[in-house]
C-alpha cells in the first residue's frame, strides 16, 4: 500500500493527512492524486462519496495553487449547501500547515454580504453551489477570470437539480481555465455530453463499478402491506435500539409526516427536506451530526452528498425507482471501513423491483422477517440491562446511600428489584407490544389480509393511540375524547416547521404530545386538532402570550365559525 507522501505531495499535506489520521490513501486518491499533480489537464473520475473523493481533488488542488497569490484560482462546485461545508471543512483540515491559504464557501440561502466580504479579502480556492455563484458573477462580486481549476463535484446530482445551465455557464466564464476535474457516481448521457464538449481528452479514474454497493453493508429487505409500512418502521427502529440512522422517504410531505408521528411517540427524530429554511436544516443536521438526534428523515435531494460519520443504519421506507439512489441511500452508511445495515421496507408488488436493484448492485440481499413484538421487548429488555450494567458509578457520593438503600429494601430481594427497574423502565412499551400483530407479509398474503381485516387490525390501531381520522366516522382520541380544532396565529413564517411548532406548543402548555393530533400550518395561522379535554389548558397557556415581540392569539376555531 502506498503512503502519501509516496504520492508526490507537499510536505504540509502529508503533515495534514498524518495530523487528521489518514493512513494509507484511498484506492481513488492512489489512482488520482499522481495524476492530477503530475500536469494532466483534465479527469473524470467516477466515485461515490465515501470514497474520500474530496481529499482526491482537495489535495492535489491545494498543491498546485499559487499559495502567494490572493486570487481565486480554483473553483469547486457541488449541489448543495452541507455538500458546500463538508467540502470546506475537508479542505480546511488539509492545509492547516498551508497559513497563507484561504477557501471560501459561496452557497445560496444565507446573507451574500458576508460571503462577498470573505471573498474581497482574498482567497485562492472557492466552493460554491451553482444558482450562489452565477448570482456573485452576475454581481462582479468574484473574479474567475485567473480560475484555473474547476471541480465538479457530483456532476450527476447537480444535473438532476437542474443545474445543467448553470454548470455550462460558469465553465464558459472561467477563461483561463487549464484543467476541469469531473465527479459523478454516475456517468448518464448528459455527464457524457458535458464531458466531451468541456473536458480535454479526460483520464478516467472509475473507483469499484459504478452500481457496485459497498460490501461492508448488509442488504436487508421485509416485506410488509402498505398499510404497515409505518408500523414495521417503528419496529426496526425499536428492534434496534442503538440504532444511529438516516430513514429515507420519497417526499417531502412522507418525511415531515413521519418524523411528527415518531415524534409524537417520543422518538428522536426530525426531517431534513427542500421546505425548510436554512437556518432549520443547519440546525437538523447539527443535531444529527452531534448525535442528539438519533434518526435523521430525509428525502434523496436534501440528504444528497451528506457524510456523517458512525451512521448504523439507513432504512428504505420505500424503495427509489432508480438503482443509483438506492446506491446512494446506502452508501450513507458503511463508510471509511466500518459496517452498516441499509434496510429496505416493501411491499409484494415491489420485489420485482428489489430483485431488480439486487442484480445490478450485485451483492446478495437478505430477506429478514419484521421482529415480532416479544423479539423487540426482549432486545429493548437487554439493552436497557447492559446499559444499566454499564452505567459509571465511580464519581458521585453513591456510597454513602449504600446503608439507607440496603435499609429500605431489607425486605427486597434483588430479583425483585431488578423486576421492578424493568417494569418502571418498560411498562407501556410492553403494553404496546403485548398483542402487537404480525406485520410479515407472506406468500399466502390474500389469505392473511382476509383473516386481519376485522378485529386484530382494529386493536393494534386502537393500541397506537395515533389514528385519529383514520377510523372515519366522528374523530375520537385513545383515550376516548373528542376531537377540539385551535386556531392560533403563528406560521411557517414565524420560523416554525411542523415538529419545532410542536414542541413549542407542548413546552408552553406543560402537555404531552399524545393529546395532540393533526397539525396543519400555514404561513401566518395555523390550526391544531387536540383531545377536547387538553384544549382549554392548551389556551390558558398560550393565548395572550408574546412570540418574538408579537401577542400570540389562540382559539377554539370551530366556535369562531
Ligand atoms: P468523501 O468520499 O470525500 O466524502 O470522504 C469520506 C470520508 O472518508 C470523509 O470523512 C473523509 O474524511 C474520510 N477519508 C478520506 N480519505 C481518507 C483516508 N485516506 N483515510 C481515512 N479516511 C479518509
Amino acid at each position: 500500500m502506498m503512503t502519501f507522501a509516496e504520492l508526490g505531495l507537499d510536505a504540509k499535506l502529508v503533515q495534514a493527512t498524518d495530523a487528521l489520521g489518514y493512513v494509507n490513501p484511498t484506492p481513488i486518491q492512489e489512482k488520482a492524486i499522481p495524476v492530477l499533480l503530475s500536469g494532466t489537464k483534465d479527469l473524470v473520475g467516477l466515485a461515490q462519496t465515501g470514497t474520500g473523493k474530496t481529499a482526491a481533488f482537495g489535495l492535489p488542488l491545494l498543491h498546485l495553487v499559487d499559495e502567494g497569490q490572493k486570487y481565486p484560482q480554483a473553483l469547486v462546485v457541488c449541489p448543495t449547501r452541507e455538500l458546500c461545508l463538508q467540502i470546506v471543512n475537508e479542505l480546511e483540515g488539509f492545509k492547516k500547515f498551508q497559513t497563507g491559504m484561504h477557501v471560501v464557501a459561496v452557497y445560496g440561502g444565507t446573507s451574500i454580504g458576508q460571503q462577498i466580504r470573505d471573498l474581497k479579502r482574498g482567497v485562492q480556492i472557492v466552493v460554491a453551489t451553482p444558482g450562489r455563484l452565477i448570482d456573485l458573477i452576475e454581481r462582479k462580486a468574484i473574479n474567475l477570470e485567473q480560475i484555473k481549476y474547476v471541480v465538479l463535484d457530483e456532476a450527476d446530482e447537480m444535473l438532476n437539480m437542474g443545474f445543467k445551465e448553470d454548470i455550462e455557464f460558469i465553465l464558459q466564464n472561467t477563461p483561463k481555465r487549464e484543467s476541469t476535474w469531473l465527479f459523478s457516481a454516475t456517468m448518464p448521457p448528459e455527464i457524457r455530453r458535458i464531458s466531451k464538449k468541456y473536458l480535454k481528452e479526460p483520464v478516467e479514474i472509475t473507483v469499484g463499478k459504478t452500481n457496485t454497493a459497498n460490501k461492508n453493508i448488509d442488504h436487508q429487505y421485509f416485506v410488509t402491506s402498505a398499510q404497515y409500512r409505518y408500523q414495521a418502521l417503528k419496529r426496526l427502529i425499536d428492534f434496534n435500539p442503538g440504532i444511529y440512522g438516516i430513514i429515507f422517504t420519497r417526499t417531502k410531505a412522507d418525511a415531515q409526516e413521519i418524523a411528527e408521528k415518531l415524534t409524537r411517540e417520543g422518538y428522536d427524530i426530525d426531517a431534513l427536506h427542500g421546505d425548510l429554511t436554512q437556518q432549520q436544516r443547519d440546525k437538523v443536521m447539527g443535531e444529527f451530526r452531534d448525535k442528539t438526534l438519533q434518526l435523521l428523515i430525509a428525502t434523496d435531494v436534501a440528504a444528497r452528498g451528506i457524510d456523517v460519520q458512525g451512521i448504523t443504519h439507513v432504512i428504505n421506507y420505500e424503495l427509489p425507482d432508480d438503482v443509483e439512489v438506492y446506491t446512494h441511500r446506502s452508501g450513507r452508511t458503511g463508510r471509511a471501513g466500518n459496517t452498516g445495515v441499509c434496510m429496505s421496507i416493501i411491499h409484494m408488488r415491489e420485489m420485482g423491483k428489489m430483485r431488480h436493484i439486487q442484480g445490478i448492485v450485485q451483492v446478495p440481499f437478505h430477506k429478514m422477517d419484521i421482529p415480532a413484538g416479544k423479539d423487540v421487548c426482549r432486545k429493548q429488555f437487554f439493552h436497557f440491562m447492559d446499559k444499566l450494567l454499564q452505567t459509571d458509578i465511580s464519581h458521585g457520593d453513591y456510597e454513602s446511600y449504600v446503608p439507607m438503600l440496603e435499609e429500605k429494601f431489607a425486605d427486597v430481594s434483588k430479583e425483585e428489584v431488578l423486576k421492578r427497574v424493568a417494569a418502571m423502565e418498560f411498562d407501556r412499551f410492553l403494553k404496546y407490544y403485548e398483542n402487537a400483530e404480525d406485520l410479515n407479509v407472506y406468500d399466502q398474503r390474500r389469505e392473511r389480509f382476509d383473516r386481519n381485516s376485522g378485529d386484530r387490525r382494529g386493536n393494534d390501531r386502537g393500541d397506537r393511540g395515533d389514528s385519529r381520522g383514520e377510523r372515519g366516522g366522528r374523530q375520537q382520541f385513545s383515550g376516548g375524547g373528542d376531537v377540539a380544532r385551535l386556531f392560533v396565529n403563528l406560521g411557517t413564517k414565524d420560523g416554525f416547521y411542523k415538529a419545532s411548532f410542536l414542541q413549542f406548543i407542548l413546552d408552553m402548555s406543560d402537555l404531552r404530545k399524545e393529546v395532540l393530533g393533526r397539525i396543519d400550518m400555514k404561513e401566518m395561522n395555523s390550526w391544531i386538532e387536540i383531545d377536547k379535554r387538553a384544549a382549554k389548558q392548551m389556551i390558558a397557556a398560550i393565548d395572550g402570550k408574546n412570540y418574538k415581540g408579537r401577542r400570540i392569539r389562540m382559539n377554539d376555531a370551530d366556535s369562531r365559525r
